[in-house]
This record gives structure tokens, sequence and C-alpha cells, in this order.
């Protein structure tokens, strides 16, 4: 599925709409340039789990656990380079419990070390304000 925005808003509103297709135990993997959207995506992802806590970039600390209604996110950014070590490594496996979804912006830094069964969304910039989102479910 690919789809076109043009505003942050109607980013926030499609990844809101994604998001009730997500199930506990999902893992979304984020992929695109610096700028491109992904943290954007991940406030509409959690906004459309009902997830009230305001979601910011985690650049300091990698991981920010953000506890829904019925569900956990877990928002990775992998920006500084935990790149070279594994998902298992990490203790990701471990942390992702049957009632939550991982989304991990900056996936691509796991060179293919990612469970085989997640979904894919690959944002990328057209221009300034247009956006092109694809989403790929795997495995
Ligand atoms: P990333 O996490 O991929 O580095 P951010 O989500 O932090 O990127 O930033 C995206 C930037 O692009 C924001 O400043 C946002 O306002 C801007 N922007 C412009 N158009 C769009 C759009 N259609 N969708 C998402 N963000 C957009
Ligand atoms: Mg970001």
């Amino acid at each position: 599925m690919e789809i076109k925005t043009s505003s942050p808003r109607e980013t926030l509103k499609a990844a809101a709409s994604f998001a009730k297709s997500l199930k506990a135990g999902d893992i979304v993997a984020l992929y695109g340039d610096l700028g491109a959207g992904k943290t954007v995506f991940v406030k509409g992802l959690a906004s459309g789990l009902g997830i009230k806590a305001k979601v910011t970039s985690p650049t300091f600390v990698f991981l920010k656990i953000y506890r829904g209604k019925n569900l956990t996110v877990y928002h990775i950014d992998l920006y500084r380079g935990e790149s070279l070590r594994d998902f298992k490594d990490l203790g990701l496996d471990e942390m992702f419990s049957a009632s939550s979804i991982a989304v991990i912006e900056w996936a691509d830094r796991l060179e293919g070390k990612l469970p085989k069964k997640r979904i894919d969304v690959i944002i990328t910039k057209i221009d300034d304000k247009i956006r092109s989102i694809k989403v790929d479910r795997r495995g």
C-alpha cells in the first residue's frame, strides 16, 4: 500500500488509521531520511491507539515507552547508531510482551537483523510538504 500526504496533519491521520490495523506483538520498522516524517508518523500511530502522552523524538534515550489503554508502544530510535547490534542483543525481544507494539525509527540500522515478521513503513520526502508512505507487511 502506498499513500501520499501533503502535510504533517495528513501524515498524523494516515498513521492513526494505520494504527487501527495493529495487533499486540506487531513490530513496525520505519525507514526514511532525517526529516522524512518518521517521528510524525509515530505520533499519529500513538494517538490512533488512544495514547495521550506527548510523543517526542527519543534522541537522547533510544527507547520511550507509552502505555495505552490496551497496548503499550515501545518507540525505539536507532539514529545514534546502535546499528551493529542484534535485535536480540538489544534485549528488545524480551521486552516485547504479548500486549505491546514496537515502532523502530532508522530500522535499516539493524541491517537485516530485524524479525522477519514485521511491517515495514518507508517514508520518502517528495518535496517540502509531500511525503510518500509505503506500508509493506512481511513474513
Ligand atoms: P524524522 O523522524 O523522519 O527525522 P520528523 O518526523 O521528526 O522526521 O520531522 C518531519 C518534518 O517534516 C517535520 O518538521 C514536519 O513538520 C515536516 N513535514 C512536512 N510535510 C510533512 C508531511 N507530509 N508529513 C510529515 N511531516 C511533514
Ligand atoms: Mg525521528
